[in-house]
């Protein structure tokens, strides 16, 4: 006999842990399955770890409906309140405050590692979650009325939806047909921890010139030490060499891919080479499944919303799914899977062009392009009501406000 559930999430990465919660919140029986152990040792600070999200306002009311954001463990989270955006070939600047928009503050930093822990955490004291970890679907059937599925572990289970979370390689978008728009971006993201010399005063800051694109993003202080996450975009010839640098030169490379505004002291967390793809699925919903996260989409992490946009698909498809979990229709109908995608693609695609625009002008080196670059930008810095709609949009402040979620 198979084992019944409302909705089965194959992987539990952010997206897929933070789907199971606030749908079994939602009093639905929840299956999640990874191939993933669960177990996220952390490291002691300040060996940060070296993958961090920037987490937008509306990212961490969704955290917090989910009882997580209040658990995490003391001294992991770093809050931000400006961003300061330079033009390394030019004097081209844009600071962002989170005064302008009347906001406390514009996002938080927390390591990957302690947000996937809580995550599990909670998910491992939930009644209505059953945890399926070191597994994977050996085999599985898809139809409007639902899922039927055999585990690699034997274990038969049924559902009525199947929600895909399993990441930008998603095995079940490409199993299910799910086409694609997708093109390299000819970048590779170098992330690690480093130490500097002076405060990063809760600011993330930001370059863009012959070094890539750059940012150093604020960790907590640990005794009178200060620590920032670098997410170091370059083409991937070049993120070769800058991998096998040893510690002591890849720090004088990044002081002065910096602008020297920082002594780079020291790695405190070795460095990961990331290959970046922008992909885009051209529907996120089938009869019986639904794509989620990086199933989805992805993007180029320049502005950090990766995972806020898997969030924000979190919060319509569960709003989606509870709704019509009450009115007692299928969850695999396909007619209630398209609310969902209505709700999310146009969002996503939107960003994945602002995205796309920001790599493009901020990535040439044309001579005339870069003085427009820079001209427009110091025209951009006096715009405040622009700036405020663009701090609005990162944070997703609006839809905060109107979600049934977050407003408990
Ligand atoms: C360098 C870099 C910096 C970034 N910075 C930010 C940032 O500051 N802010 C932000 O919002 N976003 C950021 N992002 C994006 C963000 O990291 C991703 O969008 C997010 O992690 C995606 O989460 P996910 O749960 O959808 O996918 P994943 O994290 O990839 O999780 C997928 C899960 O599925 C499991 N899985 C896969 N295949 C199977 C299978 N066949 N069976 C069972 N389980 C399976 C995996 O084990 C995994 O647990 C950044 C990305 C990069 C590359």
């Amino acid at each position: 006999m198979a084992k019944s559930y409302d909705v089965i999430i194959v992987g539990a990465g952010m997206v897929g842990s933070l789907s199971a919660i606030l749908l079994a919140n939602s009093s639905l029986r929840v299956a999640l399955i990874d191939k993933h152990n669960g177990d996220y040792t952390l490291s002691t600070p300040p060996a940060y770890d070296a993958r961090v999200s920037a987490i937008s306002s509306q990212s961490k009311a969704l955290l917090q409906a989910a009882n997580v954001w209040n658990n995490l463990p003391e001294g992991r989270v770093e809050t931000y309140d400006n961003i300061v955006v330079w033009d390394g070939l030019g004097s081209g600047y844009i600071d962002f405050n989170a005064g302008f928009a009347a906001m406390p503050e514009l996002g938080d930093l927390v390591e990957n590692a302690v947000l996937s822990q809580q995550l599990m955490t909670q998910i491992q004291t939930h009644s209505s979650i059953d945890l399926y970890l070191d597994n994977g679907l050996a085999s599985y059937e898809l139809s409007e009325s639902g899922a039927t599925a055999e585990l690699l572990s034997g274990e038969r289970i049924e559902s009525q939806v199947l929600v895909a979370a399993d990441g930008a390689a998603s095995k079940l978008r490409s199993e299910n047909g799910f086409s694609t728009v997708e093109w390299d971006y000819g970048h590779t993201a170098i992330a690690a921890t480093i130490e500097i010399d002076q405060t990063h005063n809760h600011t993330a800051w930001q370059s863009f010139g012959e070094e890539g694109v750059l940012a150093f993003l604020p960790l907590p202080e640990v005794d009178n030490r200060h620590f920032v996450s670098i997410v170091w975009c370059v083409p991937p010839e070049e993120a070769k060499s800058l991998t096998t640098l040893s510690d002591e030169a890849f720090c004088q490379r990044l002081h002065y891919a910096i602008n020297k505004r920082f002594e780079v002291l020291s790695i405190t967390r070795s460095r990961q080479a990331i290959p970046l793809r922008q992909r885009h699925a051209k529907e996120y919903v089938q009869s019986g499944i639904a794509l989620i996260g990086d199933a989805a989409h992805t993007i180029h992490p320049l502005a950090g919303q990766g995972a806020n946009l898997g969030f924000a698909d979190v919060q319509a498809l569960v709003e989606v799914l509870s709704k019509a979990h009450k009115r007692g229709e299928s969850l695999g109908n396909s007619r209630v899977l398209r609310r969902y995608q209505r709700v999310r693609m146009l969002d996503n695609i939107s960003m994945a062009a602002g995205m796309e625009g920001f790599k493009r002008l901020f990535t040439t080196q044309q001579p005339l392009l870069v003085q427009l670059r820079n001209t427009g930008m110091k025209a951009f810095n006096c715009q405040l009501s622009l700036k405020k709609k663009m701090i609005a949009r990162a944070a997703g402040v609006r839809k905060v406000r109107t979600s049934p979620l977050t407003s408990a």
